[in-house]
């Protein structure tokens, strides 16, 4: 999608703080972090949301979940590290190109949110 802000990440149109890029996925730390450690795991292919996703895309997003761990322990997130995808503006997504939220650090609060 031509004006996606994520879809200009993935192809370099647009500059972003990448800790790991491959054929299908780039990971980028988020711009207004909420932890000490904050990146994106983004699908290459727009998908609008994980609503959107279809039998095609079940690998794709199987990996973004591995890639994400990957990226936590490189990250040095040993201790732990929280996941999320938020899905429609109900479920307060504001990019609508698919992502994986890597959340960790000294001070995560517990809980899902
Ligand atoms: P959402 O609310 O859709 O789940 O998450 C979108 C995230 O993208 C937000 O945490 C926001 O800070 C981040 N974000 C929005 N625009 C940009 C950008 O241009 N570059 C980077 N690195 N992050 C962005
Ligand atoms: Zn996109």
């Amino acid at each position: 999608m031509s004006d996606c802000i994520f879809c200009k990440i993935a192809t370099g149109a647009i500059p972003s703080n990448k800790v790991y890029e491959d054929e299908d996925v780039i990971v980028f730390h988020d711009l207004h972090p909420v932890a000490p450690v904050h990146v994106l795991v983004v699908p290459k292919t727009h998908i609008e949301s994980l609503a959107h996703a279809e039998v095609e895309h079940q690998a794709l997003l199987g990996k973004l979940m591995l890639v994400g761990a990957r990226v936590a322990d490189q990250l040095g997130l040993q201790k732990g590290f929280r996941t999320v995808i938020n899905t429609g503006a109900g479920g307060g997504q504001t990019v609508f190109h698919l992502h994986l939220h890597v959340i960790g650090g000294p001070g995560l609060p517990s809980g899902i949110l």
